[in-house]
């Protein structure tokens, strides 16, 4: 399982389980499904603040979060950012406003050297009882029509309770930060801890975690020998 630091310890979540992960390809002829990550926004990507992020200026990259992206990257899978964002059910950002902030968040993902395939989110406010507002799924089935992903054999890293229903409902292998809102999570629902696949500090924890669970990853590491 990979070495142990005393911020892994602290979390025996549940053991990874053997999965057929890369087992068999796919049947014959089928068209093949996709594995994906899906990443929460804020909290795991972005410093969560108070208020909603209604610009650009509002939004600040996690230390490691575009490392992390771009390691996850090399797995080859889709990513995908599943988002709740209730500024524009709330009138605080126009829909034009939040894909500039997106726009601007792909472009440094890609200018250190990650990728993001898709990004879906709600604009919806509670009060509207959606189908998309995490912890409901409809952002993760659209995703997976789009992409053909199978979303019971991927992952869904994210920082509140919202996001582990998510992933509860659909069976998805759910990674739980500390940052944004997790460590506050984790006081008010200690039993998150043992409902999460994996409870890692950061985005970049996560990744790694992910990465060495995937061994055919491995491989796929930058060059550390050069250099
Ligand atoms: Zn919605």
């Amino acid at each position: 399982m990979g070495r142990m630091d005393a911020s892994v310890l602290l979390n025996p979540v549940t053991e990874p389980q053997p999965q057929p992960i890369q087992a068999a390809p796919s049947t014959n002829g089928s068209a093949q499904t996709e594995r994906a990550i899906f990443l929460d926004r804020d909290g795991v990507i972005n410093a969560l603040r108070p208020g909603h992020v209604t610009g650009w200026k509002a939004f600040q990259f996690l230390p490691g979060a575009l490392e992390a992206i771009r390691q996850l990257s090399l797995l080859n899978w889709p990513i995908i950012v599943a988002t709740n964002q209730s500024a524009i059910g709330r009138g605080l950002l126009s829909a034009d406003g939040l894909e500039e902030i997106h726009g601007r968040m792909l472009a440094g993902v890609e200018q250190a050297g990650g990728r993001i395939d898709l990004i879906v989110h709600c604009p919806h406010m509670p009060e509207d009882e959606c189908t998309c507002r995490k912890p409901e799924p409809g952002l993760f089935h659209d995703a997976a029509e789009r992409l053909n992903v199978t979303l019971t054999e991927s992952y869904f890293v994210g920082d509140t309770l919202s996001d582990l229903g998510a992933a509860q409902q659909l069976g998805m292998t759910f990674v739980l930060v500390r940052t944004g809102l997790g460590s506050m999570s984790l006081e008010e629902q200690p039993l998150l801890a043992r409902q999460a696949d994996w409870l890692a500090d950061s985005i970049a924890d996560a990744s790694q975690w992910i990465l060495e669970r995937e061994d055919a990853v491995v491989d796929t590491r930058p060059e550390r020998q050069a250099a």
